[in-house]
């Protein structure tokens, strides 16, 4: 049997740079998350709050990223739930850079990538925590991963609007049970 046109338009598969015609790609793509997403902690920063661990020799956040209170970041946080999808893995600049930029030893540190619906709006800077969750009470059970946002990408369909945001970050070396262990006192906004 053939497959009809609308068939092929449709499929979840398609590439971020799609575009079609007469279909309203914001809500083809929230589709698909809802298909093929998970769901992620964002740890968003208030980058007019430091926290109380601030280096003020440095003028930085803390290179001691065992703060419980800012998650390493040195400023106020708050946490949010957000559905994503996860891309494969890699570097937006490619290999190349990637074995440029870091120290010996460091360059196979998996980096992420992830597509995001417009209402996370994202800063560089923030976290974004791979967590499972319990399937009956859907409370926070384990992190898997922690990861740094280093860049940022807005997909935009005809007309300007925001379709989704595609990011990049960078996998932390962190202590996980302590971190999980506050992650699971603090409360997770469900944002979605
Ligand atoms: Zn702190």
């Amino acid at each position: 049997m053939p497959r009809s046109p609308y068939d092929e338009t449709v499929r979840p598969d398609l590439p971020p740079d799609f575009s079609i015609e007469g279909l309203d790609l914001r809500e083809e793509f929230e589709n698909f998350l809802r298909q093929h997403g998970h769901y992620i902690v964002y740890i968003r920063r208030d980058t007019n709050i430091r926290c109380r661990c601030w280096d003020f020799t440095a003028n930085a956040p803390s290179s001691d990223k065992s703060c419980p209170r800012c998650y390493g970041t040195g400023y106020k946080v708050s946490l949010e739930r957000h559905l994503m999808r996860k891309a494969i893995t890699g570097s937006p600049l490619g290999l190349a850079a990637t074995l440029q930029s870091r120290e010996p030893g460091q360059f196979l540190t998996p980096s992420f990538i992830g597509y995001f619906k417009p209402l996370l709006r994202p800063q560089a800077g923030d976290k974004v925590v791979e967590v499972t969750w319990d399937r009956n009470t859907g409370a926070l059970v384990r992190i898997t991963a922690m990861y740094e946002v280093s860049t940022i990408d807005d997909k935009r369909q005809d007309g300007g609007e925001l379709v989704f945001y595609t990011l990049w970050g960078d996998r932390e070396s962190i202590n996980i049970p302590a971190k999980e262990a506050q992650l699971k006192i603090d409360t997770v906004l469900v944002v979605d």
